[in-house]
């Protein structure tokens, strides 16, 4: 048995870890004991500590309470650790520097956030369901909004694609030991050619953008942005300009392709299959 750690008190006057109570809450907006309903004050928030419990545990429990800040302390360490068992979100695609907003009502994602909240990483892992998928992109959280059901609207954007290495769980989640992705640079003749085809799909994405109808393009500006402007150093970000990701996340793909081109760890790459979707789309568009 665990001593209580944070202890607050519900208004129904029943005592429990805030911790244990917020996932009890998850599930059901009731006390835990006594089934009263809590869903105003899950909406408050206002979750006040016990102060007279902590003081009884300081005064009669000091060595215990002492082991029991340490446990608590190992595990936001381990929480915190975004190589070895970075928790995944398993929904949608999500690519680098692209916004991904998401709609949080699952128990067990809802635990997943608030701990990512609390860890301070603010980061966790998404990965389409494809099974899935043995790619990801990891996404910084950059504002939540909770409901007072204790659903929440979290706005996230994405920073880094990484592989997944192996697969795991935790309370309920799933978790992953992955591996950040990172372009292979390339210098000299190679460089200049890979300038040259930047600068070339660059344009042909513009292109493309630029000649689709008003109102289309206007949807595709307010979900993701404008078309991000051409980098001056393509390989200035490990993985690769800004541009490329937005293409791929408002170009019409199926997951399985965009996936393919996420796992590439070559720029020249990515962009020669960007080259052959705008070509397609050129294509089959009516004129
Ligand atoms: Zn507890
Ligand atoms: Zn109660």
């Amino acid at each position: 048995m665990r001593l209580f750690y944070e202890p607050v008190t519900t208004p129904c006057g029943h005592t429990f870890c805030l911790k244990c109570l917020e996932r009890c809450l998850d599930h059901n907006p009731n006390c835990p004991l006594c089934k009263e309903n809590l869903s105003e004050y899950l909406a408050t928030r206002a979750y006040n500590k016990t102060l007279l419990m902590e003081e009884l545990l300081q005064r009669y429990f000091c060595d215990e309470l002492a082991e029991r800040q340490k446990v608590h302390e190992e595990e936001m360490k381990e929480l915190s650790n975004l190589n070895q068992e970075v928790p995944i979100f398993v929904c949608t695609m999500a690519f680098p520097t692209i916004p991904c907003p998401l709609h949080v009502f699952e128990p067990r994602y809802r635990l997943m956030i608030r701990r990512s909240m609390e860890t301070g990483t603010k980061q966790f892992g998404m990965c389409v369901i494809n099974r899935f998928a043995d790619h990801g992109c990891m996404l910084e959280v950059r504002d939540v909004k909770f409901f007072p059901d204790g659903r929440s609207v979290v706005d996230t954007i994405g920073i880094a694609c990484f592989k997944v290495l192996s697969h795991g769980q935790r309370d309920g989640y799933h978790t992953a030991k992955i591996e950040y992705l990172e372009d292979k640079k390339v210098e000299g003749e190679e460089l200049t050619e890979l300038l040259k085809l930047h600068d070339s799909v660059y344009d042909q994405a513009l292109g493309w953008f630029t000649s689709l109808k008003d109102d289309m393009k206007n949807q595709i500006i307010s979900h993701f942005g404008q078309l991000p402007v051409k980098d001056s150093d393509p390989q200035g970000n490990p993985n690769g300009p800004a541009w490329c990701w937005w293409l791929l996340a408002v170009l019409p793909l199926e997951n399985k392709a965009q996936l393919t081109i996420l796992a590439m760890n070559a720029l020249k790459d990515r962009l020669v299959a960007i080259r052959r979707v705008l070509i397609f789309v050129t294509r089959k568009r009516p004129r």
